[in-house]
């Protein structure tokens, strides 16, 4: 049966929200329908949908930190049932046949990929995202919430959890390893925590030192502040690791400064403009200079499970609908402690 659903859009540029309802396919084969109770606000939502990354199809329902219930199987459902607590990501559906899918990439799949929100399914539907109430998703890309994590805890894992997680592993983030984390926002408090968890000495490096005593609470041994430009002397050579979360431009040439030889410095933030790298900034020390983007469906599942072994969930504010527009102005305006939490009940209520 299709799913009528409330949902929060943006119906044309700039204009603020509104409350609309959205159509959810009946469910195929393998699909499950999700009662959504919470849907995080990642600042990918307000790159997209303000067209920093440039222009894209009005309506939109963004929101690709999706936690809720299991409400309906489809027939040929093995993995969940009626009532399984669940979560899903920035991706919603991909070829799974090529080698990144059958590698557990699925977010580089060469079809490509079906995106959450901002993107086609493969029957030519828009797809529309988590600000709403249900969602229809193959099983293939939902993810099990494990017991010991809040469901609005939970839901900011979905995006700002992998996307910290899989860097910090692939880089190899773990015991004897000092790793800065650039940015103390949505993403960046959780790499702070997950680098923590993994065994890493841990420094949280924002523009100023406001974060500092938190960044200590989430794990940090230490913070910097880059609003006093010595701590790039003071600190140079410093860092096995360093994550870039930052939403903003930033002068590379500092950062690759404060790492060892051999450091890699891994950029997740994602402004819209170019940097520059001079070649004797990475061979002079041989380090490395890389990005990231979230992370296959297994990783997540692995993410998810290493989160509650660690007893972490994102530091969070729940919202209500109505204050969706106000939330956003505050992320862009770096207000927010850490990550706001829609919760979905309150859509058009
Ligand atoms: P966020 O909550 O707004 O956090 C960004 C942090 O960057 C802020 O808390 C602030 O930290 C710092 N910052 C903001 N403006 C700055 C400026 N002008 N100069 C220096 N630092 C600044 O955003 P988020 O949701 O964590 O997302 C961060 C970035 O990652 C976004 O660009 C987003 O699109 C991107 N992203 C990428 C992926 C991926 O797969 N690669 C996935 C999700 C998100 P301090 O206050 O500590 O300085
Ligand atoms: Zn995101």
């Amino acid at each position: 049966m299709t799913t009528q659903t409330p949902a929060l859009a943006v119906t044309k540029a700039d204009n603020p929200f509104e409350t609309v309802t959205l159509q959810r396919r009946d469910l195929r084969d393998d699909d499950i329908r999700i009662d959504i109770k919470f849907a995080g606000i990642c600042h990918s939502d307000i790159h997209t949908v303000r067209q920093e990354w440039g222009e894209i199809q009005f309506p939109i329902t963004p929101g690709h930190e999706i936690a809720g219930v299991v409400a309906e199987t489809a027939s040929g459902v093995t993995k969940f049932k009626v009532g399984d607590r669940v979560g899903v990501g920035c991706m919603v559906d991909s070829c799974g046949e090529c080698e990144m899918c059958k590698n557990g990439q699925e977010q580089f799949c060469t079809k490509p990929a079906v995106f959450t929100y901002n993107s086609d399914n493969y029957d030519g539907e828009r797809a529309q995202g988590g600000y709403s109430q249900q969602i229809v998703v193959t099983e293939r890309f939902a993810c099990r919430i494990p017991d010991g994590i809040e469901l609005d805890e939970a839901a900011p894992l979905l995006c700002a959890g992998i996307t910290t997680y899989a860097p910090l592993k692939r880089w190899g983030a773990g015991q004897g390893r000092r790793v800065g984390v650039v940015g103390v926002g949505g993403l960046g408090h959780l790499g702070v925590k997950i680098a923590a968890a993994m065994g890493a000495e841990v420094y949280g490096i924002s523009r100023t030192m406001d974060k500092a005593q938190d960044s200590e609470k989430l794990g940090a041994t230490a913070h910097l502040a880059t609003n006093d430009e010595s701590v790039f002397e003071k600190y140079a050579g410093t860092f096995d690791v360093i994550l870039n979360t930052v939403s903003a431009d930033l002068p590379m040439t500092s950062y690759l400064g404060l790492l060892k030889p051999f450091g890699a410095l891994v950029n997740v933030g994602l402004p819209n403009d170019d940097y520059e790298v001079p070649p004797r900034s990475l061979i002079g020390q041989s380090k490395s200079l890389s990005g990231s983007m979230i992370g296959g469906i297994a990783e997540t599942q692995e993410m998810l499970d290493f989160c509650a072994e660690h007893g972490i969930g994102a530091t969070i504010e729940v919202i209500d609908a109505k204050d969706i527009d106000t939330a956003w102005d505050k992320v862009v305006a770096g207000d927010v402690r850490y990550r706001y939490v829609i919760d979905t009940a309150t859509i058009g209520a």
